[in-house]
């Protein structure tokens, strides 16, 4: 880089830390800048999933400051190499030559920048699904095939997948990777039977070296698209072609889904995300705060850990709430700003949360029942329907596990709760008796829980 080049980064980088920090990642210092040509400032980052970030998710903040460092109107464009690389062109998901793609999925393999191994977090909670990914990223197609990742919602199961798929990436940029979400998967299925298309789809599915499908719990009930995906499924693995999945369950209990699936999905390793414990959060709130490069007191990661204890996607969310409290009144963080800015969260999640014991005696009391029948084998449904709602109600304001939460409820495994937990969320919108049910037993565990 120029002198004046260097300068005018330095500016840019100024300025987007300043206007849109929520933008801005620690390693926007790798981003070099090649000067400006017909209007176009050219910005080089090598990494090609951190180019496509930029293009994709920073373009008109570059441009907004690169226009008021420079007093010019310019547009931005950010380059693999200071050659300029083709990859360039199909940035905007056109072909080289400025054709449309035949199936416009490759705009699908959006991978984020921040999901990568190294951001990765390990903990206790998801050491063996860490391990294993790391595993399928060195040897694909060898170490673990398929390879699945379940557990409950902001867990990780996508920056795990995202990763492999960027570690391999990196190694091995020639691998054929395509990453998507179940849904698009199962959008593009229907668009293409639609079409007539369906030659194109498979090959667009079957041509790859690594399959990487997210959530794929979303197939529950497609059954045409599980039958492609089936014999998708197949050829990649006859192949030795490496499948990634993540699910919000173990196979076994995605409803609807075929039994052939199920076996399949097993045949490889399955391994689980879990809720990450205190220290792990801890942790998290770090390693997020250094990527964002937030500078918080030592006492900080612990308190925002403590009060935001349900998933790492809401950690994630009080950060940036104090963040943007911390800018809004230009203030710096500690702990007084960290109290005020998640003062929502209501009292540590110890206080805060009701015992399973309160849930029960709330449980039996509404619906006029005995505990024992309540934790009792009996399935007629003036007590199964309690039940339920019951174990709903502890999955919802309780930290407990699905298997803890079985062993309070007469010993019922996890699969039972799992069962009641989809039955009610399931229930509870085409019901309205039901749904005021649980309404008003949240109420009244509320105000319990506020008097106790
Ligand atoms: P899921 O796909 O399981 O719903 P995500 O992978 O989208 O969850 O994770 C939600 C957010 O939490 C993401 O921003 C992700 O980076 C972050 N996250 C989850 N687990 C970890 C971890 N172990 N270390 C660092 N960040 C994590
Ligand atoms: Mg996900």
């Amino acid at each position: 880089m120029s002198r004046a080049d260097r300068e005018l980064r330095d500016g840019i980088l100024a300025y987007l830390r300043k206007h849109h920090s929520g933008l801005c990642r620690h390693w926007f210092d790798d981003i070099s800048v090649i000067g400006i040509e017909g209007g176009v400032l050219r910005l080089v980052m090598e990494d090609e999933v951190r180019r496509r970030y930029l293009q994709r998710s920073a373009a008109p903040a570059f441009a907004e400051a690169a226009q008021t460092v420079t007093g010019r109107l310019l547009a931005v464009r950010f380059l693999a190499s200071k050659t300029g690389s083709p990859a360039i062109d199909r940035a905007d998901g056109t072909n080289a030559d400025g054709s449309e793609p035949p199936v416009s999925l490759d705009d699908q393999m959006i991978l984020s920048p921040d999901f990568s191994f190294d951001q990765f977090v390990m903990g206790p909670e998801n050491r063996l699904a860490h391990a294993a990914a790391q595993a399928v990223a060195d040897r694909p197609g060898r170490a673990y095939n398929p390879f699945v990742i379940h557990g409950g919602v902001g867990l990780g199961k996508t920056h795990l997948l995202q990763a492999v798929c960027q570690a391999v990436l990196s190694r091995q940029p020639s691998t054929r990777v395509t990453y998507i979400n179940c849904s698009t998967f199962i959008d593009a299925f229907h668009d293409c039977v639609k079409a007539g298309r369906m030659p194109e789809f498979r090959n667009r599915f079957r041509m790859v070296d690594m399959l990487v499908i997210d959530d794929v719990h979303l197939l529950s009930r497609h059954e045409q698209t599980q039958e492609e995906f089936f014999h998708t499924f197949n050829a990649l693995h006859q192949a030795g072609k490496q499948i990634i999945l993540s699910a919000d369950s173990i196979p076994n209990e995605i409803p609807a889904l075929t039994e052939r699936l199920v076996s399949r999905f097993n045949s490889g390793l399955v391994a689980r995300v879990d809720r990450p414990g205190f220290e792990t959060r801890v942790a998290i709130v770090k390693a997020k705060a250094q990527l964002h490069q937030l500078t918080l007191p030592e006492d900080v990661p612990a308190y925002v850990a403590a009060r935001v204890a349900s998933n790492i996607r809401e950690l994630e969310g009080a950060l940036a709430r104090l963040r943007a409290l911390a800018l809004a009144t230009a203030r710096p963080i500690d702990l007084d700003l960290a109290k005020l800015a998640l003062a929502d969260e209501g009292r540590p999640d110890d206080e805060r949360s009701p015992s399973i014991q309160t849930i029960l005696e709330a449980v039996v009391r509404y619906y006029n029942l005995r505990l024992a029948d309540l934790l009792g084998k009996r399935r007629h449904k003036s007590v199964a329907l309690p039940r339920q709602v019951a174990m709903w109600l502890a999955r919802r304001h309780t930290r407990h596990s699905l298997e803890e939460i079985g062993g309070h409820l007469g010993g019922r495994d996890h699969s039972t709760v799992l069962h009641a937990v989809r039955t009610v969320d399931h229930r509870r919108e085409r019901d309205p008796t039901l749904s005021s049910d649980v309404a008003r037993l949240e109420r009244s565990l509320e105000r319990r829980h506020a008097t106790e």
